[in-house]
């Protein structure tokens, strides 16, 4: 007997594939950001060499958060490829962090104690200009090169692993598949204790988090913890809030891990407010990242001293949860070192 093949769900809230869609249709001229904003009069200072070598990349339901005429916008100030970014300095380098060192496999960074970070894609929906992989060569180094198998037995191998992470590049870029491939090989693993995941995507992409993505999380069988990476309180809006609702109904832990940002959030009022709003979303602050020093990103730094008092200005004004740590990432080290 034939069946008819079932309906799609058009009446899903958050359609599988929606997401895919959103993907491919992400600004990536420079001018077209800036023409959608009422910019154009700031096409002189991007820089298409910056571009090049870092290509403009943005959903439009961020853009949709950038503030309309504003060229001091702190959502716009992190991705437009700015002259800036050619100036060289001092001290900024390919590998910021020492990722190169502290390879274990392809894919397999490991550099503290019980963790192993698995580089698994180097795909991302928005390509943050101060990111510390800019210059990763990601085309190598990713663990879902091989199918997984070498950083799977890597991680399989050493019994001190308790937790994996999840990083890139996005890892939520993969589709549910590949990463239920993935957590099927890592579920083997008895030492293996907790999962956790750095993705921008539930911010910059709300539509990722579909009912597949939500079915996976919920079915791990680990305590699952997300790191969302936002810097600006603009970043929420109600489909990022509908987004973490997901993740929290999927019993995932939500933290965020903040980098700051001349220009971008170096006040009090801008960090006062991203731990309001995140916490109003259910996302406890975790980190405050003093600038990873990569090439093309010096215009962003903070200096120590500036860093220091916003801090303490927070501590003095927020209940202490509220109050991210303030740290520096320093190669060589076997943790984040506090300021
Ligand atoms: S989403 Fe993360 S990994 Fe991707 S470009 Fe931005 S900072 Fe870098």
């Amino acid at each position: 007997m034939i069946t008819a093949a079932p309906e799609p769900r058009q009446s899903a809230p958050w359609p599988a594939l929606r997401w895919q869609q959103a993907w491919r249709d992400a600004v990536r001229d420079p001018r077209e950001l800036l023409a959608l904003l009422g910019l154009e009069t700031l096409a002189g200072r991007v820089s298409d060499e910056a571009a090049a070598q870092f290509p403009l990349r943005v959903p439009r339901g961020f853009v949709a958060r950038m503030r309309h005429g504003d060229p001091h916008d702190p959502l716009l100030r992190q991705v437009l490829p700015l002259d800036d970014e050619m100036r060289p300095a001092t001290g900024y380098g390919l590998d910021a962090v020492g990722d190169g060192a502290a390879r274990t496999g392809p894919g397999v960074i490991q550099k503290y104690r019980g963790r192993a970070l698995l580089v698994a894609t180097g795909s991302c929906a928005i390509n943050c200009r101060y990111c510390f992989r800019r210059h990763f060569p990601y085309s190598d180094e990713t663990a879902a090169r091989d199918g997984w198998r070498e950083a799977v037995a890597l991680i399989r191998a050493d019994t001190g692993v308790e937790e994996v992470l999840l990083s890139g590049g996005d890892p939520l870029s993969l589709s549910n598949a590949k990463l239920a491939e993935l957590t099927g090989a890592l579920a083997g693993i008895p030492h293996l204790r907790r999962l956790r995941i750095h993705s921008r995507l539930p911010v910059v992409l709300p539509e990722r988090i579909d009912d597949g993505l939500q079915a996976w999380l919920a079915g791990l069988p680990w305590p699952v913890t997300l790191v969302i990476h936002a810097n600006h309180a603009n970043e929420f809006d109600d489909t990022v809030d509908a987004a973490l609702g997901r993740l929290r109904g999927a019993g995932v832990h939500l933290l965020n891990q903040a980098v700051l940002l001349r220009g971008v959030n170096d006040d009090i009022e801008a960090l006062a407010d991203l731990s309001e709003r995140g916490f109003a979303a259910g996302v406890l602050p975790y980190y405050l990242h003093q600038l990873d020093r990569v090439a093309g990103s010096a215009h962003f730094e903070v200096d120590d001293a500036r860093a220091k008092t916003l801090h303490a200005a927070l501590a003095a004004r927020l209940s202490g949860y509220l109050v991210p740590r303030l740290v520096r990432e320093v190669a060589g080290d076997t943790g984040k070192r506090p300021l």
